[in-house]
């Protein structure tokens, strides 16, 4: 297992970053916050998909008033995900004015960056600290070069112009980015704030350059870190520059938190970019979220569409049935199932998950075997066998995840020929 960097565990309305504690999953909302019904709606959305913190911005008046609604009306839905406030510019006012909105929120979200400017800035970090502090709410000092405090970088660049061994300008950068979050570190902390309160990040929008300020950062301080690369992108390009990022430096033990920052499509589900923070982490051993699916990328041997739909299925199947799962089949999230195309890696594959099915390729008699824990247990063939191989794994998390008490009683016969009949229909 790959040793984590021990951070100072900080805690945020019960969720604990760092100190060794797993990787937290968060999130961050794009509803306007003064619209209390979509923002909650996301919120919730958020959190059932696994959002472990949900950030939303706090950019006015309207916005600190409805803070408290929101956690007043999450709440009463059951949802308890801590919401954390994103501030630019004008927080320090927004917290001294709504009091009800610095005390539902269970951390703030301040920018060295755009806190204030010159003479300003460090008395309305100040009083956003202090504001903390009152409240006994932790921060994340979140510096992002879209944002780099340009009178740290220029005084960085001068000393640098003058230095008889001058770095490139590249790096310059890097240094004022992680000085400006270190300063503001060490300022809050002088204020009074225990290092236990205080969350950094330094975010970044390429790769290469997230990875060397996070080395840099994780080197230099043993404050918790957030992870997340900046205006990642849309769609795929977006996923595997963060997943490219925060791999490398996650498998180095630096990172007690992430977030992805997909630009959603227009209409688009954001609850993606927490599903994608946690196919990162359970890809790479860290936790386990939902059962994972081992599927083949299918080639010339695959000419039928069965087999891709099959996966599809499987996959959507478990990801539907997981909040239930959860709560009836504890450790359900370590399961992992095969879904495979042909005879030349299928049985081998299938083998190896705990259930799996190998498909017929193409010229291969109409047969799927099946396999459970390494051995082969019956053949399916023709239309039913998707909805029967859905059956067999459900009948296998009973078997195996169900507790008796909750498993049993949680599944008792009537529900259990519901779901099969549902499965069987689908
Ligand atoms: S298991 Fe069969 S169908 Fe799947 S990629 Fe390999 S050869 Fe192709």
């Amino acid at each position: 297992m790959i040793a984590r960097k021990h951070t100072i565990p900080v805690d945020i309305g019960g969720v604990t970053l760092g100190g060794g504690s797993p990787v937290v999953v968060q999130s961050m909302t794009n509803t306007d916050t003064a619209d209390v019904g979509q923002t909650v709606a996301q919120v919730a959305a958020l959190a059932r998909a696994g959002s472990e913190l949900v950030r939303i911005t706090v950019d006015r008046e309207e916005a600190a008033a409805a803070v408290p609604l929101i956690r007043a009306q999450l709440d009463k839905q059951g949802v308890d995900v801590p919401l954390v406030g994103d501030f630019h510019y004008n927080g320090h006012t927004l917290l001294a004015d709504y009091g009800e909105c610095a005390e539902a929120l269970a951390k703030y979200r301040i920018n060295p960056g755009n806190v204030g400017f010159k003479d300003k800035r460090d008395k309305q970090f100040s009083q956003i600290v202090e504001i903390a502090l009152k409240h006994g709410k932790p921060v994340r000092i979140g510096v992002n070069w879209g944002s780099l405090d340009q009178e740290l970088l220029t005084r960085l660049m001068d000393e640098n112009a003058q230095s008889p061994n001058p770095k490139d300008a590249r790096e310059v950068m890097h240094e004022a980015i992680v000085q400006s979050a270190l300063l503001s570190a060490e300022r809050a902390q002088a204020l009074g704030m225990g290092a236990d309160k205080i969350v950094l990040s330094a975010k970044v929008s390429a790769v290469q350059d997230l990875i060397a300020v996070y080395r840099m950062l994780a080197a230099r301080s043993d404050l918790a870190l957030h992870l997340g690369l900046t205006e990642a992108g849309m769609g795929s390009k977006g996923i595997v520059a963060s997943s490219a990022a925060l791999s490398v430096l996650l498998q180095e033990g630096i990172g007690d938190t992430i977030r992805i920052s997909l630009t959603p499509e227009p209409g688009g589900d954001r609850a993606l970019e927490v599903k994608v923070a946690q196919e990162l982490l359970q890809s790479m051993g860290f936790r386990a979220f939902v059962p994972l699916v081992a599927a083949c990328p299918g080639c010339g041997r695959t000419t039928s569409t069965t087999f891709q739909e099959l996966a599809r299925d499987i996959q959507d199947f478990i990801r539907d049935r997981m909040p239930d799962w959860k709560r009836r089949y504890p450790g359900v999230e370590t399961l992992n199932v095969a879904v495979m195309g042909c005879i030349v890696n299928g049985p081998g594959e299938s083998k190896h998950a705990d259930i799996g099915i190998s498909l017929p390729g193409t010229g291969e008699a109409p047969a799927a075997p099946v396999f459970v824990e390494g051995k082969k247990v019956t053949t399916l063939r023709g239309p039913g066998a998707s909805a029967e191989f859905k059956q067999m794994v459900l009948d296998y998390i009973e078997r195996r995840f169900g507790r008796d008490g909750l498993g049993r009683d949680g599944l008792d016969q009537g529900d259990l020929r519901q779901e099969t009949s549902r499965t069987a229909a689908e």
